[in-house]
């Protein structure tokens, strides 16, 4: 079968079903629109159904199943996705645009996501007291929460649906999956993945579709214990609201809009090799992309120069190419969003140093590439200095003092993470002590987070609650207490 003629389904109570709408939806190749990876279902409220039912009914085993053999599944997914790392990376690079490097080195990551988690069943999961009488046993333990909606974006598309669904799973829940709809491939795979590790029927259900019909319905639907969502902050907060509403769990990652800052001792072109990574690598579409470089007034000419010529240096084109560094962005709607951004940036006065335009010569005119892009002059009330853009567009800020560019760096709604590049350690507690960000690297790019610590952000960029490492039990489980007397003799 030719891929461009596979049509896929939704995965509800252990079947490949088709969705009641009938409708399809194609999925296509960012880099060339020519390609299409295959034809997805446009589920509805009647899918989501069928599937909150599916998992609600395998609740009441997979609970009760051993943590040993959820522990056993989640190891035997951890190597089937790590046999199949080659696989499962290219079609993330075909239907999401990023380098097969990365697109490879994701699947990795989620393969130590799924060891870790695969570890947490075997773990204490509770606290023992002391009661103030002698025949009490008294203890606290994390059970799970039943069934868990995981809605996630387009942007990481293995990486985040597996540090949601591994811990989910780990600690007794049952899910039901809703993948972006730019990213249906890799959500098929990794629920495949699931399937063949021997995850009981009914315990993993993935539903395709719109946002709005099937993420909503999820968000609504009174079976649905809670509700983990990483996006953007306009649906984030929508679906906090819907779903709180009702006495429902709920966890927020969204947006940031992170700075990178350099201190004036900073080895200039370590620096630019950080801003440039930060800014530029899976074209700027991660949550912690540097969007903003704040730059001590007396190295901000150099710095600047130096980083423009390394943005004009960097090869743009296919993620599958060996030789990109940088691929096209997701969609066409999300290119006008960065294009749009790029003319307010020129409006607001900022300085467009280079990039600032779309490539199309020859097969690029195929894809959504835009040049990266490098403002300076980016005073901190703009625009483009406050929303999130979530494309190749970097926005360079002077400041006259390290005090003045940490209150720069905090000046923002948002509060995921925070670098500073600078060989003084009284710098670098200080930044350390006064940044509002839920990350903060010295010395490091404000991307990269390792699988097994806390990750999640401050102010406008979560709701508190952390994923990955332990802290992912806060959230997928409650504390159940136990009061045990003997009966009288
Ligand atoms: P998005 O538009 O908010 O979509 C996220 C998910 O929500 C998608 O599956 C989407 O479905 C679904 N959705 C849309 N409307 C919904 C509704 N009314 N109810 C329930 N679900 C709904 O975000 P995105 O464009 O995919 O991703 C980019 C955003 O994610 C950026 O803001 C980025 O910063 C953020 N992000 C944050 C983190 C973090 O950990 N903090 C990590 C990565 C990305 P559709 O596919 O149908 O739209
Ligand atoms: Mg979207």
């Amino acid at each position: 079968m030719a891929v461009a003629e596979r049509r896929f389904r939704n995965y509800i109570a252990g079947e490949w079903v088709d969705a009641s709408s009938g409708e399809m939806r194609p999925d296509e190749n960012p880099a060339d629109v020519r390609e299409i990876l295959g034809f997805f279902p446009r589920s509805t409220e009647v899918d989501v159904d069928r599937a909150v039912e599916a998992a609600a009914e395998a609740f009441a085993t997979w609970r009760r199943t051993p943590g040993p053999q959820r522990a056993a599944i989640l190891h035997k997914a951890a190597n089937i996705l790590e046999a199949r790392a080659r696989e499962v990376g290219e079609a993330l690079t075909r239907e999401e645009g990023k380098t097969i490097g990365e697109g490879v080195g994701e699947v990795l990551r989620g393969v130590q996501i799924l060891r870790f988690f695969a570890g947490e069943p075997l773990r204490p999961f509770g606290e023992v007291f002391s009661a103030t009488t002698a025949d009490t046993f008294l203890w606290a333990e994390r059970v799970p929460l039943g069934v868990v909606g995981v809605i996630t974006p387009w942007n990481f598309p293995v990486a985040i649906p597996l540090w949601k669904l591994a811990p989910c799973l780990a600690y007794g829940n049952t899910a039901v999956f809703k993948p972006a709809e730019l990213t249906p491939l890799t959500a098929h795979l990794i629920t495949e993945v699931f399937i063949e590790a021997g995850l009981p029927p009914g315990v993993l259900n993935l539903v395709h579709g719109p946002g709005s019909v099937v993420g909503e319905a999820i968000a609504r639907h009174p079976k649905v214990t809670a509700v983990t969502f990483t996006g953007s902050n306009a649906v984030g907060r929508h679906l906090y609201q819907v779903a709180s509403e009702r006495g429902a769990k709920v966890q927020l990652e969204l947006g940031g809009k992170n700075p990178l800052l350099v201190a004036d001792d900073a080895d200039l072109n370590f620096a630019v090799e950080l801003a440039t990574s930060g800014a530029f690598r899976s074209t700027g579409q991660k949550c912690t992309a540097t969007s903003r470089v704040i730059v001590l007034e007396s190295v901000v000419r150099d710095f600047t120069e130096k980083l423009v010529e390394r943005a004009r240096s960097l090869k743009v084109g296919p993620g599958m190419d060996a030789a990109t560094y940088m691929g096209p962005l997701v969609s066409e709607e999300q290119r006008q969003r960065v294009l749009s951004y790029i003319e307010t940036g020129e409006q607001e006065g900022a300085r467009l140093l280079t990039g600032g335009h779309e490539l199309a010569e020859g097969d690029l005119r195929y894809g959504y590439f835009v040049a990266p892009t490098v403002f300076a002059d980016v005073a901190p009330g703009m625009r483009i200095a406050q929303e999130e853009i979530f494309g190749p567009v970097v926005g360079v800020i002077r400041a006259r003092s390290l005090e003045e560019a940490i209150e720069i760096a905090n000046g923002v709604g948002y509060g995921l993470s925070a670098s500073i590049v600078t060989r003084d350690i009284r710098k670098a507690f200080d930044f350390i002590r006064s940044i509002e960000a839920g990350v903060v690297h010295v010395n490091s790019e404000t991307a990269g987070a390792e699988p097994h610590v806390p990750f999640g952000g401050m102010k406008g960029s979560s709701s508190f609650s952390r994923e990955q490492g332990r802290a992912a039990m806060e959230f997928f489980t409650q504390v159940k207490t136990v009061y045990l007397d003997m009966p009288p003799a």
